[in-house]
């Protein structure tokens, strides 16, 4: 009920090698309701975001299109974070992003991701060629996360922090989670750090590591530029 305040998203990127200007754009939002911790929303998918862009750094790699992690602000008061972000760019440079990956559905153990493409329904009967040759290199993404039973890719997806950029054809991804407690837990008292097993989180960081590097340095686009 205060007056608005300015606030600011947080940028960290690991440029890209090849083409730094294709861009994948990963994270969550660091802003929550000012009850509990905001540690399932959405605190601890901005420290897996940082700390997936982080190992990759540290590891000495460096994938061809530049790797951007962005904590959003302002997704619970009106996706203004999100907004920004997307209004801050040209129509080039939101062509230029090849995807779109946001965590938030809490920190519970990850099972893989969900794919969503502006204009089409991933379930149609008649199924769109652009998302099924998306849907095809996804999978083939999630085997190398088989070996921490994280790897399954599901039709549909996306979030709210990338909304407006999958509203302008940029393919989504959402980190998805066994779903046991996140309702129970969001917007309540109850979301705590005490509610996230250190071996969730870990898996979360590997989740976002992997799909976001191997994105961002497969030699073609998830999806053909628009
Ligand atoms: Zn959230």
């Amino acid at each position: 009920m205060l007056p608005d305040v300015e606030s600011f998203n947080v940028i960290a990127e690991i440029p890209g090698s090849e083409r730094p200007e294709e861009v994948v754009v990963m994270g969550g939002h660091y802003d929550s309701w000012d009850v509990g911790e905001g540690v399932h929303d959405d605190g601890a998918a901005c420290i897996a975001a940082w700390q997936a862009l982080r190992l990759i750094d540290r590891l000495g790699l460096q994938p061809r299109r530049t790797l951007r992690v962005v904590l959003w602000t302002n997704e619970e008061n009106g996706l203004r974070g999100g907004r920004a972000y997307h209004e801050a760019l040209s129509d080039e440079q939101v062509a230029a992003h090849v995807a779109a990956i946001e965590m938030d559905g809490g920190c519970e153990r990850p099972v893989g991701f969900g794919y969503g493409l502006s204009g089409v329904d991933p379930r149609a009967d008649e199924p769109d060629p652009v998302y099924e040759a998306g849907l095809a290199k996804l999978l083939q993404i999630g085997k190398l996360l088989e070996a921490i039973d994280a790897g399954d890719i599901q039709r549909g997806g996306g979030g709210a922090d990338i909304g407006p950029l999958m509203r302008s054809g940029v393919p989504g991804l959402g980190l998805r989670t066994v779903g046991e407690h996140y309702f129970d837990w969001h917007h309540t008292d109850a979301d705590t750090l005490d509610k996230v097993d250190p071996q969730a989180f870990r898996k979360a960081i590997a989740l976002l590591g992997v799909m976001g590097y191997v994105l961002a340095d497969m030699p073609e686009r998830l999806v053909p530029a628009n």
